[in-house]
């Protein structure tokens, strides 16, 4: 398998490192550019996990237009079938399970439980999006007229283009890549730049498991030169962008000047509201793991803890307690409980953020320094980091700083702490702490998000239901579940008319 990918290994520093290519049409290939880029470990930079294709437009053209052939026979094959190979890409990813978990800790530094964690996400994506090849259900209904038959069918759009973020870098693109391929269209995906090869690794699974030469491609590279080219392509149908709402933005506004499908999953400021009745211990941990899973790099991270006044001293100090005892180092190591930043950029990201809490007067409680301790200097560490007494105005509190730096903001009621859950421009995931179950169903109506936890945090969750956010979280699609296949597929009505005579549809009434 290595050799497929790997004809041609470089020296780097004492080890040999691997070359990845693109996978366009069958094959794996060079990129027309000549041009590649490293992939580094962020815990420790002086390991170059592979060297990957830096693509431009014509690597893109080329895997649209393998992609294109391939969807004249892909979308002829029953669902039915084409979901076996899908079902079967799970079962080998399961295989590869350990493997993959392993690879993506070392290019992005989440901790291995979390990458175990990542990689069977896509396994149940997988397994869920396998039986919908059984379903793609669409509407049966009455036609008003006799002897006429009216249903809808699903059809698929054609060529889908991806472009997925650093921080699920398996999860997020099966989320696209499944549900396009059960429901007949073909992808092209362009991976995040600091996360290639757990994509890398879906990809091959996919191929490995028989999805046929051109129906899956991937190209490596950055997202001005691979990624745009692919929203601009005219053959491409539909895009499906997850990242920041900033460049969602400007995918989106592309996407529209010819009229694709744009699906559209972006940023979050989470909130989770602790009521004075909740089990405290509980929200704790949760408000913990939260915050500082995946280092706060979750677009679903809890980064607002909004407490009831009469708990919030007692809260936050077990919280801080807490924060300081959480283990920071490199994900592979099975004791450590939080990694680094995925890059230096967003490490400096994080110190700015932090810097201007300050500057705005919220009290820094714990944390805020680089941790360079040993090995961990070659990393881009960071203690999790807490600010009390913060104003929801503060930037701290309106921002999304994707990283671990959590805001405690004292309420007065869940009334109030309602309002400044909602009082921002994010609508992703929110949560309750409550034993009140009044209260919690009140928080399920009136929270602005597209998910609501209640006695759990903002982050979790699970395959089978739609994902995605209100605001300037997203433009209104959901992933996960039916809402995936809702974007994935065209809506065609069909009536059949068997009465053996002109019918007029709204004219023939019976007086
Ligand atoms: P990003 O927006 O910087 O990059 C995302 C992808 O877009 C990458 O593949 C990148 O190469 C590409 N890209 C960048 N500029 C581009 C351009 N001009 N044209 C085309 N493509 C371009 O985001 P990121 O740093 O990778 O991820 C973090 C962001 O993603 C956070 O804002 C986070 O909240 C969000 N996110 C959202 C969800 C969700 O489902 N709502 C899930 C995960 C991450």
């Amino acid at each position: 398998m290595a050799n497929e990918t790997a004809p041609n290994p470089v020296q780097s520093g004492q080890a040999t490192t691997k070359v990845y290519k693109n996978f366009i049409d069958g094959e794996w290939v060079e990129s027309s550019t000549g041009q590649t880029f490293e992939n580094r470990n962020p815990a420790d930079t002086r390991d170059v996990v592979g060297i990957f294709q830096r693509s431009g437009k014509a690597d893109v053209d080329a895997a649209v237009d393998a992609a294109k052939r391939a969807f004249a026979k892909w979308r002829l094959v029953p669902a039915p079938r084409r979901a076996e190979i899908l079902f079967r890409a799970s079962e080998m990813l399961m295989d590869h399970k350990e493997e993959y978990s392993r690879d993506m800790t070392r290019e992005m530094g989440k901790v291995i439980k979390e990458t175990r964690g990542d990689t069977q996400e896509a396994i149940d994506c997988g397994y869920y999006t396998a039986g919908e090849g059984r379903r793609l259900f669409g509407p049966t209904v009455p036609s008003e007229l006799p002897n006429k038959f009216a249903m809808a069918v699903r059809q698929p759009i054609g060529v889908c283009g991806m472009i997925a973020p650093w921080n699920f870098p398996m999860a997020i693109p099966s989320w696209k890549i499944f549900p396009a391929l059960v429901s007949g269209n073909t992808c092209v995906i362009k991976p995040a730049e600091d996360t290639p090869l757990s994509t890398l690794n879906f990809v091959r699974t996919l191929s490995d498991a028989g999805v046929p030469k051109g129906v899956i491609n991937i190209v490596s590279g950055y997202g001005p030169e691979a990624g745009m080219p692919l929203v601009e392509h005219k053959d491409v149908r539909a895009v499906s962008f997850t990242g920041s709402s900033e460049v969602g933005r400007l995918i989106g506004e592309t996407a529209a000047r010819s009229f694709k499908h744009c699906s559209l999953e972006l940023g979050g400021k989470n909130p989770m509201i602790v009521m004075e009745d909740a089990n405290l211990d509980l929200a704790i941990d949760g408000g913990l793991w939260g915050a500082f899973g995946t280092t706060g790099q979750r677009c679903t991270a809890t980064s607002r803890i909004i407490l009831h006044k009469s708990i919030y001293k007692q809260f936050v100090e077990k919280f801080i307690e807490k924060a300081k005892k959480i283990k920071v180092g490199n994900g592979l190591d099975e004791s450590i409980e939080m990694g680094p930043a995925i890059n230096e950029k967003q490490l400096k990201r994080d110190f700015s953020y932090i810097e201007i809490g300050k500057n705005e007067g919220a009290k820094l409680l714990s944390g805020g320094n680089r941790i360079e301790d040993g090995d961990l200097k070659y990393g881009f560490f960071l203690q999790p980091t807490v600010f009390g007494d913060v104003n929801p105005k503060m930037r701290i509190a309106q921002e999304e700083i994707f990283g671990p730096v959590v805001c405690m903001i004292p309420c007065d009621n869940l009334e109030h702490g309602i309002e400044i859950a909602n009082d921002i421009g994010y609508g992703l995931s929110s949560s309750l702490y409550t034993r009140d179950v009044n209260r919690a169903f009140a928080a399920i109506r009136d929270l602005d998000a597209g998910i609501t936890y209640v006695n759990a945090p903002t982050i979790g969750a699970e395959v089978h239901l739609p994902f995605g956010g209100v605001k300037a979280t997203g433009n209104g699609h959901r992933e996960g579940g039916i809402g995936a296949i809702d974007f994935y597929t065209e809506w065609k009505s069909i009536y059949i008319d068997y009465s053996d005579r002109l019918q007029k549809a709204q004219i023939d009434r019976p007086e």
